[in-house]
């Protein structure tokens, strides 16, 4: 399964219960692009840690009143009509949730339906 033929069910699944899709690090790349398109709501939800010369990690997404982590993605939208869900912030959203599975065995090991086998995502549908 290449990229472009992986389809996502909208499950929810890896913003839900993946912690490293809502409590892990973005990219300079990700600040830089947020940044550039004034999303101050999203600076916002960023930690950055100084860890010594060249060595920054980005954390996100904190709660920016308390500066604690976040239990849940703060952009994840469930869709009422049909219980599925879609990210509010597709279009910025980080790059590791942007290259989301990596490869279909990714996708398997860690429970996305989009990469079961057919057969399955056929009863999921
Ligand atoms: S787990 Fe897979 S199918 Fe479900 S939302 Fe994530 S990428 Fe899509
Ligand atoms: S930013 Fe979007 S894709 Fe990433 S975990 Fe949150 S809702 Fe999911």
């Amino acid at each position: 399964m290449s990229r472009d033929e992986f389809r996502c069910l909208m499950c929810g699944h890896c913003c839900l219960n993946l912690v490293d899709a809502y409590r892990g690090c973005v990219s300079d790349a990700d600040l830089e692009l947020w940044h550039s398109k004034g999303r101050h709501d999203l600076l916002s939800r960023v930690e950055t840690l100084d860890l010594g010369p060249g060595n920054r990690l980005h954390l996100a997404w904190i709660d920016p009143e308390t500066g604690d982590d976040v239990e849940r993605c703060p952009w994840l939208i469930e869709n009422p009509k049909d219980g599925g869900h879609s990210c509010s912030i597709n279009d910025v959203k980080p790059e590791h949730c942007r290259s989301y599975p990596e490869h279909e065995k990714h996708g398997r090991d860690t429970g996305c339906p989009g990469c079961s086998p057919p057969a399955e995502k056929l009863g999921q549908a």
